[in-house]
């Protein structure tokens, strides 16, 4: 059997080939069988451009058709894609093709002359371009190749992409995904989420993490539906096409801002199944206004770069405000104390997960692999979490996050679960800052609502006061606009110590 993802994914092509595969915004619209031409073309330009089976193609182009069709055409000729952010500049965009040894590398039009400096003094022996309307070098290339190819055979273990880790510490590190990490996770997704004839994504989410360019292009594929695809996350634009899909996949901010559309209700979702969230941590205030708005309860779970889904809420049953669900068929995943042991229910310790869909490797960092696996092959994930007595996992935040002041341990989740509960609060990040005498004190970076009465930082203090110990009480508490976020929106806790480590100037 041909374990290449693509060729796995074909299996839910639909019979009709003239079914819509992708429908863009001014209305123009790809057919399966149009797909399955440009992927073929796209393959043949890489392959004739001498690369062979597991050489690595590196690609920072904006989100388009032609860019759906580059990576498949990557996978269906058994490369290895590398997804570059188009917001990265030279310098990282250098160590990404240096560090995936890439042999390819195709970039937006406009940052060609950039790109043969780079590709100059790194293994990357072709640069192509590729703009938005699907014009540039490979696009011309592609045009006078055959619409017929016959999908690479790869074994199951075979690399299909290598993702950088968004890392904001150290190096960032290519997780290695294997053809098998791709199909396990996208045939488990489709079938958990209760993919059925005539659904429609509505495609808001970027391109080069796992969300968008695997999870709900994967799903889409298995199930022969179309992706509306978009340029980008608009609120108003999303509430028009909502009458014309039945998934969204989505990241918190993105339900957040349909909330601020005034047409959100329930007549506005009625063509709706499903709404997903994921990435970041879902406000308790979202989900619950969501639901009263619409009527849907938002279906949040947990992923990561190195695993794609690892952790949903389920499609029948309670979806729990809070918690990210159970783990999904085929994943473990267990809460373990410092020393390894698994801890009872409801207790807070670090996460790890083993599962099919989980990668084995980081590109050419041995050691990190190693040092990231337990003996008995589960990854640890860097996040900390509880599950509870049914198997709901509830994610505290990431381990680095975690405040230690003293000998005492803070979990900014539990301050922020209760900063943004008070009237007038929006949502809030709960930072550790370096303390000569305790070693780190907490601090509270608020978001305040827009009008009526705002909490002062000794609202917010006395508020907690009456349920914390004195420890977990922030010493300090800044207000703003809004928390900063990066395109997955994650809030940038990094950015937010550097700034008020150093005065919040
Ligand atoms: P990335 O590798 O960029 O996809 O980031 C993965 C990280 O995002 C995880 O390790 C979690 O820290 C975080 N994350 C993903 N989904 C959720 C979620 N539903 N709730 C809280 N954190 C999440």
């Amino acid at each position: 059997m041909n374990e290449n993802i693509y060729a796995i994914l074909a299996r839910g092509f639909p019979q009709n080939p003239d079914a819509p595969f992708l429908i863009l915004p001014d209305g123009k619209r790809y057919s399966y069988q149009e797909m399955e031409q440009e992927t073929a073309r796209y393959a043949h330009v890489l392959i004739t451009s001498g690369l062979t089976q597991g050489d690595r193609v590196a690609v920072q182009v904006d989100k388009s058709a032609a860019a759906i069709f580059l990576y498949l055409g990557c996978v269906r000729a058994g490369l290895a894609y590398v997804p570059i952010n188009p917001e990265c500049q030279s310098e990282d965009v250098d160590y990404f093709l240096n560090d995936a040894d890439a042999a390819v590398l195709v970039c937006r039009p406009d940052f060609l002359e950039k790109a043969r400096q780079l590709a100059w003094h790194s293994a990357a022996s072709t640069v192509f371009t590729l703009g938005m309307d699907g014009e540039g070098s490979l696009a011309e290339a592609a045009r006078a190749q055959p619409t017929t190819f016959t999908t690479a055979r790869c074994a199951a273990d075979a690399l299909a992409a290598i993702m950088y880790t968004s890392g904001t510490t150290g190096r960032p590190k290519g997780a290695m995904l294997t053809h098998r990490n791709l199909s396990s996770n996208a045939l488990v997704l489709h079938a958990y989420w209760g993919f059925v004839v005539g659904d429609v994504i509505l495609h808001m989410l970027p391109i080069y993490h796992t969300h968008g360019l695997f999870v709900a292009t994967h799903c889409a594929m298995l199930n022969g539906s179309p992706l509306l695809l978009e340029p980008r996350f608009d609120a108003q634009r999303a509430l028009q096409l909502l009458a014309q899909a039945t998934v969204l996949m989505g990241v918190p901010p993105h339900y957040a801002a349909l909330l601020n559309e005034p047409g959100l209700n329930l007549e506005a979702c009625a063509h709706m199944r499903l709404f997903i969230s994921g990435s970041a941590p879902l406000l308790a205030s979202t989900f619950q206004e969501f639901r009263h708005r619409t009527g849907h309860a938002i279906l949040e779970r947990y992923g990561m770069t190195e695993g794609g889904m690892l952790v949903s809420n389920p499609l029948e049953g309670e979806r729990r405000c809070g918690t990210v669900g159970f783990p999904l068929p085929g994943v473990q995943a267990r809460v373990i104390d410092k020393q390894g042991r698994t801890l009872a229910p409801n207790q807070i310790g670090h996460i790890q997960i083993k599962g099919p869909n989980l990668f084995s490797c980081y590109w050419r960092m041995p050691q990190k692999t190693r040092d990231e696996f337990t003996p008995d092959g589960f990854f640890k994930t860097g996040d900390v979490g509880r599950m509870d007595a049914q198997g709901y996992l509830t994610i505290v935040g990431r381990f680095k996050d975690v405040i230690q002041v003293g000998e005492q341990e803070v979990y900014p989740k539990e301050i922020e679960t209760a900063i943004d509960l008070l009237p007038g609060v929006v949502e809030s990040a709960v930072i550790g800052l370096p303390d000569r005498i305790t070693g780190a004190n907490v601090a509270a970076v608020v978001a305040r609502k827009g009008t009526g009465p705002h909490p002062t930082a000794g609202d917010i203090t006395s508020a907690l006061k009456t349920a914390f110990a004195d420890f977990k009480i922030p010493k300090a508490v800044y207000f703003v606009d809004q928390l900063p976020r990066n395109g997955m929106g994650k809030v940038q806790k990094n950015l937010l110590r550097e700034h008020y480590r150093l005065g919040g100037l």
